[in-house]
This record gives structure tokens, C-alpha cells and sequence, in this order.
């Protein structure tokens, strides 16, 4: 059971190299990718639970083209398939989506959210608010409540449209809402950062 021993010392360390940039950072800000089994493909393994052979990355465009280039994943890759780095940035941000909505949900279940410019108002008048999230396309009141945010040192992030973020509520539309558990917001505000970062134009 070599294999079962190497993961679980793997596990205790937190620090890993990238694969693409080759610095060592804390495990929580890279992102597994994992060689699959069979046929030679790549799976995102954000929440490390597949099993495999995998490597890690910054959540970077640039790490990924390097560790495509480079490496044990250019290794296992090669003269087998050919992987273009946007597929797998696709699927990071789709996974960090997922995460990121999951995170709402826990939210939503530990009542440390406001949902709507009239709930997210309030609950900024009460001094509450870790993250304040506005659509892209929000207009009105959304200048108004972030400034209000911003007085009361709340983090504030756009991300999606009124409609996806509605989506999420089960609304047609939606253009703020506020979470007010600290931990929570700030899980939130880094798959923002990091689907911000693998979005962005070169
Ligand atoms: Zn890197």
C-alpha cells in the first residue's frame, strides 16, 4: 500500500510546488490536476478527492501553459494527446463557480446572508457585512450600497450577471447580496480572485 502511505505524507505537508512556475506555496492556493487513469486526459481536482497521478498549479494562465510545456504533466502528455490550456482554465472557473455556490448555500443555511438591495441596505445600516457581491450589470442603488460597504470595511467583489446570480437564488434576477459570516466571505472572495485571475485578458 506504497501508494495510500505517499498520499497521506503528501497530505500532512501544506506547502507544494507549482508545476508551472515552480514556487513552492500554501496547497490551498493551487489547484490539482489530475493524469487520468486510462485514457491520457486531464481533470481539474479541485477538491482533491480523485485519486491518480496529479500536479499542481497556480490557478494561473500562465502556470498552466508552462506546465504544459514542462514537467511531469507535459510528461504524461506527450506524443499521447494534446491538451489546450483553455480547456482546463474552463474547467477550473467552472469548478470555482460550483464552490463558489456551494459556499452561498452554506451561507443561506447559517442565515449569514442578505439577499436584495432592501436586506443588504439594512444589514449595512446594523454595521454587518463581510462581502458584499454586485452584478456586473447591476445599476441604481448598487453605487450607493457599495459605497456603504466600503464605509463599514466591508470586502466588496462583482461577479455574474443579475440573471446568473439569480439563478443561484432561485430568482429571475438579482444584482446584490451581502454575506455576513467572515470565514464564509472570505472562501467566497478567493474563487472570485481566482476566477477573476483565469478570465482576465492577456
Ligand atoms: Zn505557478
Amino acid at each position: 500500500m506504497l501508494g495510500v502511505m505517499g498520499k497521506n505524507e503528501r497530505d500532512r505537508t501544506s506547502r507544494r510546488m507549482c508545476a508551472g512556475c515552480g514556487s513552492r506555496t500554501e496547497r490551498h492556493e493551487l489547484v490539482r490536476l489530475v493524469i487520468g487513469p486510462s485514457a491520457p486526459f486531464v481533470a481539474v481536482d479541485l477538491g482533491r478527492r480523485l485519486g491518480g497521478r496529479g500536479v499542481s498549479v497556480h490557478p494561473r494562465r500562465a502556470c498552466i501553459r508552462a506546465a504544459l510545456l514542462r514537467g511531469a504533466l507535459a510528461r504524461a502528455l506527450r506524443g499521447v494527446a494534446q491538451v489546450e490550456p483553455e480547456s482546463i482554465e474552463q474547467m477550473i472557473i467552472g469548478q470555482l463557480t460550483q464552490r463558489a455556490r456551494g459556499l452561498l448555500s452554506s451561507a443561506l443555511r447559517v442565515r449569514s446572508i442578505a439577499v436584495g438591495t432592501d436586506a443588504v441596505r439594512a444589514a449595512l445600516v446594523a454595521n454587518q457585512g463581510d462581502l458584499l457581491v454586485v452584478a456586473e450589470d447591476a445599476r441604481g442603488r448598487a453605487q450607493e450600497i457599495t459605497k456603504m460597504a466600503i464605509a463599514i470595511g466591508c470586502a466588496t467583489a462583482t461577479w455574474g450577471t443579475k440573471a446568473s446570480l439569480g439563478e443561484v437564488f432561485l430568482r429571475q434576477e438579482l444584482g446584490v447580496f451581502l454575506v455576513t459570516d467572515r470565514g464564509i466571505a472570505s472562501a467566497i472572495l478567493e474563487c472570485l480572485a481566482q476566477i477573476e485571475a483565469l478570465s482576465e485578458d492577456e
